[in-house]
């Protein structure tokens, strides 16, 4: 039988087979000593009688170290348009690391409600919208049928600073969602951080992990070729520059240049790639 692993406590395997049951599994020795099953990985199980044992891990088409799970359909970037004020940067910079890892972004604006009608979110929001990227809005009040949308058959990772309103959102879809914040984790200390577990929880008809990703801004190691393939505004014009190993800065005769220039790129997120080369070169940062 074939099922989804979506917790796990020490050699206990919670695994959902394909029509939502859940089956308390163990993993079997020649599995524990080919590699370690994560959560959110596919697993072939069968029942001995006894025990229910895992006896294969399908490939995985992703995996993210921290937190450990494999699978990622989406990361949902969530982002308040105010308290604390809305960056594009920051936006930028989560977005590039997640295209970076293989995985699908989708933009969440909370709070809404607390801006104008004029605010220049609105312009980054089209932004956004206009180089291609899916785009939700959030309010207090309102319950989010558009991110219910998004979630839905999804696997799907949270990331965003806290106080954006992370744990506001999947409250208002699931109450009985809680989900580990930053301050909880640094709270526990390094040690315990790194060995808990994630687990995926059920909302709106999705699985979403009770962790957030990509907190820490690591772009030590990528190259800066790798950092141009994370910018998905960037593809259309790749391989098309003057030199093959144009990084898209200062080069004569550079296809991205050209396209900012012809505004076929947004000026937003090529401003935020100059950024983020200037990490790629060394430097680490975290929020
Ligand atoms: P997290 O740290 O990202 O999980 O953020 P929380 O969900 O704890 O929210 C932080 C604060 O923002 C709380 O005081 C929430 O009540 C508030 N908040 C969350 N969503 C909204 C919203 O859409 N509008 C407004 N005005 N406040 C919100
Ligand atoms: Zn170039």
């Amino acid at each position: 039988m074939i099922g989804r692993i979506i917790r796990i406590i020490s050699n206990q395997y919670l695994v959902a087979d394909e029509d939502g049951r859940r089956v308390e599994c163990v993993a079997m020795g020649k599995v524990r000593l080919q590699d370690k099953p994560h959560t959110g990985d596919w697993v072939e199980y069968t029942d001995f009688g006894d025990q229910t044992g895992i006896e294969r891990i399908l490939p995985r088409k992703n995996s993210l170290i921290r937190p450990p799970v494999a699978n990622v359909d989406q990361a949902l970037i969530v982002m308040s348009a105010k308290d604390p004020d809305f960056s594009c940067t920051l936006v930028d910079r989560i977005l590039f690391l997640i295209v970076n890892a293989s995985i699908q972004p989708v933009l969440c604006i909370t709070k809404m409600d607390l801006v104008q009608a004029q605010d220049p979110v609105y312009a980054w929001i089209e932004d956004y919208r206009r180089s291609g990227y899916e785009v939700v809005l959030s309010c207090r009040e309102e319950l989010d049928e558009n991110l219910a949308g998004v979630l839905k058959d999804k696997v799907t990772v949270l990331t965003g600073q806290s106080g954006v309103g992370k744990s506001s959102l999947l409250n208002k879809l699931n109450p009985a969602f809680q989900l580990q914040t930053q301050e909880i984790s640094k709270a526990l200390g390094r040690g315990k951080h790194t060995t808990r577990h994630v687990e995926l929880h059920e909302v709106a008809g999705g699985w979403v992990a009770d962790t957030p990703g990509f907190s820490s801004l690591d772009f030590s190691r990528m190259t800066p070729t790798e950092l141009a393939q994370s910018v998905p505004d960037f593809a259309p014009y790749l391989g098309k520059c003057r030199f093959r190993d144009c990084i898209h800065q200062n080069e004569p005769g550079c296809a991205i240049k050209q396209a900012v220039e012809a505004q076929q790129v947004s000026r937003i997120r090529y401003a935020d790639y100059l950024d983020c080369l200037t990490l790629v070169q060394g430097r680490k940062e975290k929020y």
